[in-house]
């Protein structure tokens, strides 16, 4: 089952600086081959060993995520949800099935193919910020550069402009304790987009903010769609699932779409 894309004549600049357009391929025959999707399950099973049981937090899950797309990921706790998003962090791999993410089979890549991926090709922003409490914003945002081995200048530049892209210019010199929830997790989204990735997932990201600092959060991660990034999102904020293009409800270890 596939979501039709519906985005339209998108143009937005890629990594390399080159101009693309999204073609519409809504209700077109074949539309799947047509666009490739930027992640590709197949039968993706996920078990863990707990005190001698067995529990499986994925049971052979079958999906497909259009590029430039805006996913959220809802469902109870204990659905499989944040099992998934590791997956397709490369922070994790499957127990069974396969997790394509471009050309790149993270069940089967070497440790240092998923290393790479996760330095330059995935962003990933958590529930709780996980900022170091001892650096300022840009020292934050900085850190994520380390494995990219970019001249001195071009690193500082692509900081700023991330810190000036969520929004925080001006907060470069804070250390997390001297800032909000909402803009703590503005510097961990300039932090995750800096590297210039493929594909944005975010844990839960408005689980600890309150209804004001959850729109800032909201309207970052909407502009940056629009600009082209995909977002996978997990999230139990219906506020945020409602912005979404797609919604999926992963529960028992499976997933159905639930768009409608
Ligand atoms: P969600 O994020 O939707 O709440 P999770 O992916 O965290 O769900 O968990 C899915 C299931 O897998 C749960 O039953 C959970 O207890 C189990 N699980 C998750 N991580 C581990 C782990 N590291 N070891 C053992 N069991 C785990
Ligand atoms: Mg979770």
């Amino acid at each position: 089952m596939h979501a039709p894309v519906r985005k339209s004549d998108l143009t937005y600049t890629d990594i390399s600086g080159e101009e693309m357009t999204l073609i519409d391929t809504q209700d077109t025959a074949g539309a799947d081959a047509a666009a490739d999707p930027i992640y590709r399950l197949t039968g993706v099973t996920r078990t863990y060993q707990q005190r001698g049981r067995i529990v499986r937090a994925l049971a052979g899950v079958d999906v497909e995520i259009t590029e430039g797309d805006f996913v959220a990921i809802q469902g109870p706790t204990g659905g499989g949800k944040s099992t998934l998003l590791q997956l397709l962090g490369a922070l994790d791999r499957p127990t069974a099935g396969s997790v394509v993410l471009g050309g790149t089979d993270i069940a089967t890549a070497s440790p240092a193919e998923l290393g790479r991926l996760r330095a330059e090709e995935i962003g990933f922003v958590f529930q709780g910020f996980n900022l170091m409490p001892t650096l300022t914003a840009s020292e934050n945002v900085d850190m994520a550069l380390e494995p990219l081995r970019l001249a001195k200048d071009d690193r500082a530049t692509r900081v700023e402009e991330a810190l000036a892209h969520v929004g925080l210019a001006d907060r470069a010199d804070h250390r997390p304790g001297e800032l909000s929830g909402g803009q703590q997790q503005r510097v961990a989204i300039a932090r995750a987009i800096v590297k210039r990735p493929r594909v944005l997932l975010a844990d839960e990201p408005t689980g600890n903010l309150d209804e004001s600092m959850r729109d800032e959060i909201l309207a970052v991660l909407e502009t940056l769609n629009s600009e082209g990034l995909t977002l996978i999102v997990v999230t139990h904020d219906s506020a945020v699932a409602k912005r979404a293009r797609r919604r999926l409800r992963l529960d028992k270890g499976t997933v159905r779409d639930i768009t409608s």
